[in-house]
């Protein structure tokens, strides 16, 4: 295990994926931020500057959505690294930065519990449960101050 590339090292998926979805999850590893599905196919260019047709990066990311290895930023209309291992039912927060641009992912027992209450009292089947929140993260909230970091 000498790749830092696997975010899912337990998952039987990150060692079957085809090239184009190996490519895909790891430029979005590399990045570390939101990556938009055109910046997507930019990035995917090879050495002899062939670009992939935008068809074969849109179902390398909807195969990576799928399977939890990545999430979509609808604020953002970009695609970022799944940070954790869930199953793609828990529901995800992220909490984006607009200073600095950092996204960080969080899950939560109880907001899992009571999104499916809310869902449930609506007799709604939910899709997605993504909860994007934006803001300043603590480092670009305190500034210059000093204060404990969050
Ligand atoms: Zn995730
Ligand atoms: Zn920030």
């Amino acid at each position: 295990m000498k790749s830092k590339l696997a975010p899912h090292p337990h998952s039987p998926l990150s060692r079957r994926l085809t090239p184009a979805r190996q490519q895909a999850l790891d430029i979005l590893v590399q990045a570390n931020r939101p990556v938009g599905a055109y910046e997507m196919i930019e990035l995917m260019v090879d050495g002899k500057g062939k670009r992939p047709a935008p068809i074969s990066v849109y179902r390398a990311l909807a195969y990576l959505l799928d399977n939890g290895l990545a999430h979509r930023l609808a604020s953002q209309n970009a695609f970022v690294v799944c940070g954790h291992c869930h199953d793609a039912e828990e529901p995800v927060v992220f909490l984006i930065c607009e200073q600095c641009g950092e996204v960080k992912e969080a899950t939560s027992a109880e907001l899992s519990r009571e999104l499916a209450a809310v869902a449930k009292s609506a007799g709604f089947s939910p899709r997605t449960r993504v909860v994007e929140i934006a803001g300043r993260c603590g480092r670009c909230a305190n500034g210059g101050r000093s204060q404990q970091p969050l």
